[in-house]
């Protein structure tokens, strides 16, 4: 098989060190190092990683079967070791075989096909593009858009720089990263859907589905992030941002499956038909007048579900900062449910776009690949 080889040697920096903690780190995501011939040789996705650390320098190589894996590999050493040496992007620079890409291989550019309503807040877009099929699995269901200014006609998307870097357009150019939900996917007959909310105070996302046209392009990026797992009983709760999410799941669990679905949305004409497994009762909380966000309506019906003492249960939640952040102390704490058997995810945060969001301080709001992982 075809094997695609890069190298880089980073020099000046405390090679051990930042060699100690780059593995230490990947071992957190479940990425194992094992030593052999004065080395560290880890596998990821198709790809070998090599590392060796030498007195002030590190020698990274990865090897893999396609330039998008390996591309993907060399970022994953590039990212650690400028997050854990602090060095200039520069310095690292890679040798090796010869792969022009033109854009990072999880990049791709995106066609409005078709704009419809499917309620009064809620905005599905669909997309036409080539090469979806990295985008269609059931296990990574988000993406990021990168969504250009109002009234720029002619987008520019991401570049490569020559050491792999991804260089993003600037000024009147850039583009605006938010983060969304695939809804429905077919790779062979090249489209997707998003079901954007339009909410007050719109932001980059909100605002660019208000307006979208066919015809117009955005950028896209993914897939990132976990979802919920099938187990014999389930709860699904959010807010209108998180019914794509639970729609998606909900049809894809098996028909047995036992559980409950609860769903916050503004009144009934938000409410839309789900296909949920029978078992699995759905119910619908109005806000009414009260602003997204601010009420205890969702934490509050979660809290008062019976959680069965079931070895096979699993609760998933996305929804706004506060909310996720109670509801997961009180899966955590008072229910006693362990990581395996949760995931709660704060979608968005009240007065607080997405890009201020993540930048939270890591205790205040865990930031992972998508959204927060609401601390307790
Ligand atoms: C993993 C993941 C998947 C997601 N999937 C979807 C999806 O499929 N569909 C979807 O619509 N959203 C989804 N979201 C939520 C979406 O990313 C956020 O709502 C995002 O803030 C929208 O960006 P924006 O540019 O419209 O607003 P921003 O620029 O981020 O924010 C502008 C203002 O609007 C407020 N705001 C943001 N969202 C809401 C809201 N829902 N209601 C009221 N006020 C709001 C903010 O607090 C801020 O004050 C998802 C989020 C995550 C983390």
């Amino acid at each position: 098989m075809t094997q695609f080889q890069k190298s880089t040697t980073v020099h000046d920096i405390d090679a051990e060190n930042v060699l100690a903690s780059m593995l230490a780190h990947l071992r957190e995501h479940d990425l194992h190092a094992l030593q052999k011939d004065n080395a560290w040789h880890i596998d990821y996705a198709n790809t070998q990683i090599t590392l060796q650390a030498r007195e002030n320098s590190l020698q990274a190589t990865v090897q893999s079967v396609s330039p998008s894996s390996l591309y993907e590999g060399r970022m994953l050493v590039f990212y650690h070791i400028q997050e854990f040496s602090q060095c200039e992007a520069q310095a690292i620079q890679w040798d090796g075989d010869k792969i022009e890409l033109q854009y990072p291989p999880s990049f791709r550019v995106v066609t409005v096909a078709a704009v419809s309503n499917i309620g009064p807040h809620l905005r599905r877009v669909r997309f036409r593009a080539d090469n979806l099929s990295r985008f269609e699995s059931n296990d990574n269901i988000h993406c990021k858009l990168l969504l250009p200014q109002t009234g720029v006609e002619n987008p520019e998307w991401p570049t490569l720089a020559a050491n792999g870097v991804p260089q993003f357009p600037a000024g009147d150019k850039r583009l605006d990263m938010r983060t969304y939900t695939i809804r429905r996917i077919n790779a062979a007959e090249g489209w997707f859907d998003i079901d954007f909310v339009l909410h007050a105070d719109a932001g980059p996302g909100s605002g660019w589905a208000g307006q979208a046209k066919p015809g117009q392009q955005i950028g896209m990026s993914g897939t990132g992030g976990r979802t919920a797992p099938a187990r014999r009983w389930m709860l699904l709760a959010g807010d209108e941002t998180a019914l794509p999410a639970i729609a998606r799941i909900g049809e894809s669990l098996p028909a047995d499956t036992m559980g409950r679905v609860i769903i916050e949305v503004q009144s009934a004409s938000d409410q839309i038909t789900l296909d949920m497994p029978k078992g699995m009762t759905v119910q619908w909380l109005h806000r009414g007048n009260a602003v997204a966000g601010t009420t205890t309506l969702l934490a509050d019906a979660v809290q008062s579900c019976n959680i069965p003492a079931d070895d096979s249960r699993f609760v998933w939640v996305g929804a706004e900062f506060a909310t996720a952040q109670s509801v997961r102390a009180w899966l955590r704490h008072t229910v006693g449910l362990g990581n395996k058997e949760q995931l709660v995810v704060a979608y968005w945060r009240h007065g607080m776009n997405e890009t201020q969001m993540k930048k939270m301080p890591a205790k205040l709001a865990s930031s992972k690949t998508e959204g927060q992982e609401a601390g307790s």
